[in-house]
């Protein structure tokens, strides 16, 4: 593979930091939290104490302030593990930037520092039962009643959903507006009418928690509004390239992983008297592989490039998480094929990723809806 020129010693430093944790604190626990559906909250205090939460996040309000590599690193190492369901990333890149870049210094200083230590867990809600892709769509409501919010709806899958303490909440405050009406308000765990529904069985992500959320004239002090009322949308619009950078991000190493795992298990397996990699078919399938991983970590680690300098715009990315995650599943797909039934064991990690990763096609804005924002840049509206 061409020599990756990103990161310098703290970073792989801090790689090793993360593989150490990882053997420690998550392999030993992740069948139990797999059976389970859902991580232990000890891990996330752990990971705070080894300061791998949001370690961007200024030292002012209790972070490393650490340029974003360091969150890189930390995603893929633990996309190279296979252990999904920690849900780090999604609480340090994707939840925690919203509080940064739109809370006010209140939130910021009561909430960002208990987020960088694990004790507190953070969940983002914008998908609903009839509204996914056309977030404008969605239905849940805020009212206003004095000085407070009401608000009545329902979310689904959201990741961390059993877990979270504090939830960024996306919701219509005013219904006409479109997309305009929509903002996003801090809920928080224990406030009277929110209620979590079932940790939802999904196909892979076993220890993953996502989970439907549930607002019954849910009171909620307008101080919770997060940002400016009304820019919800386009609050979420900002930080979607980055949450679609990681998805990249992790896909990319995902490749480099399954590939690994299939190049062993090639080179071990015997099948009509010799090994199964001295088969041409099997040299030109890990070729291919191999060509695939490659192209999309140039490209991955570009838009790394471009991000770090305040440069990745909502179309590259997009295009970043449509090559990469299309191009993860064939691999994952092609990598099963070549473990033969092992490669259907749960045991096995190729069939834990093949399971696990068919989300990253749906989850973040599906593939079509990023063939739409690339598309529609293209041509002229009629
Ligand atoms: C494991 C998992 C974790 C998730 N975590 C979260 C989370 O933490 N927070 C959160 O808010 N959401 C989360 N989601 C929800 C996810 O973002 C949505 O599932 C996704 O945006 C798609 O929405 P939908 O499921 O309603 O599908 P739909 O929008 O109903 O899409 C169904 C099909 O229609 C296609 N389609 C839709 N619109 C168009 C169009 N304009 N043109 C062409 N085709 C179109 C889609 O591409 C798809 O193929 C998660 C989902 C999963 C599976």
């Amino acid at each position: 593979m061409i020599p990756r020129t990103l990161f310098d010693d703290g970073h792989e430093n801090l790689r090793e930091t993360v593989r150490r944790f990882i053997a420690k604190e998550i392999a030993p626990h992740y069948s139990t939290w797999e059976k389970d559906g859902v991580v232990s909250r000890e891990v996330w205090l752990a990971a705070g104490e080894a300061g791998l939460l949001c370690t961007w996040v200024p030292t002012a309000y209790g972070g490393a302030g650490a340029d974003f590599l360091y969150s890189i690193v930390i995603a893929e190492e633990l996309g190279r593990s296979g252990y999904t369901g920690v849900g780090f990333s999604l609480h340090s890149d994707i939840v925690a930037p919203y509080l940064l870049h739109y809370g006010s210094e209140e939130q910021k200083q009561q909430w960002l520092p208990r987020l960088v230590a694990g004790e507190v867990i953070t969940a983002v809600a914008m998908s609903e039962p009839a509204a996914g892709s056309d977030l404008q769509g969605m239905k849940t409501r805020a009212r206003r009643d004095g000085d407070e919010y009401v608000i009545n709806g329902q979310k689904t899958f959201i990741s961390n959903g059993q877990l979270a303490d504090l939830v960024v909440l996306a919701c219509k405050t005013d219904p006409d507006a479109g997309g305009k009406g929509i903002s996003q308000i801090l809920i928080e765990r224990g406030m009277p009418g929110f209620e979590r529904g079932r940790n939802l069985e999904k196909v892979g992500y076993h220890a993953q928690d996502t989970s439907e959320l549930f607002f019954s004239d849910c009171r909620v002090p307008m101080a919770n509004l997060l940002g400016v009322e009304g820019q919800g949308f386009v609050q979420m619009v900002q930080q979607l390239p980055q949450e679609r950078l990681m998805i990249a991000v992790r896909s990319a190493v995902v490749m480099e992983a399954a590939l690994q795992w299939t190049t062993a298990y090639v080179n071990e397996r015997e099948v009509f008297g010799r090994s199964l990699a001295n088969f041409q078919n099997t040299r030109f399938k890990l070729a291919e592989l191999k060509t695939k991983a490659a192209v999309t970590r140039a490209f991955v680690d570009v838009c790394i490039t471009q991000h770090l300098s305040g440069d990745l715009d909502a179309i590259d990315a997009a295009m970043a998480k449509l090559h990469s995650t299309e191009t993860l599943c064939e691999v994952l797909d092609d990598c099963v094929q070549l473990h033969g039934g092992y490669g259907y064991m749960w045991e096995f990690p190729i069939a834990r990723a093949w399971a696990d990763d068919r989300m990253s096609r749906i989850a973040g804005g599906t593939s079509e809806i990023m063939k739409e924002i690339i598309g529609r840049t293209m041509v002229e509206s009629s």
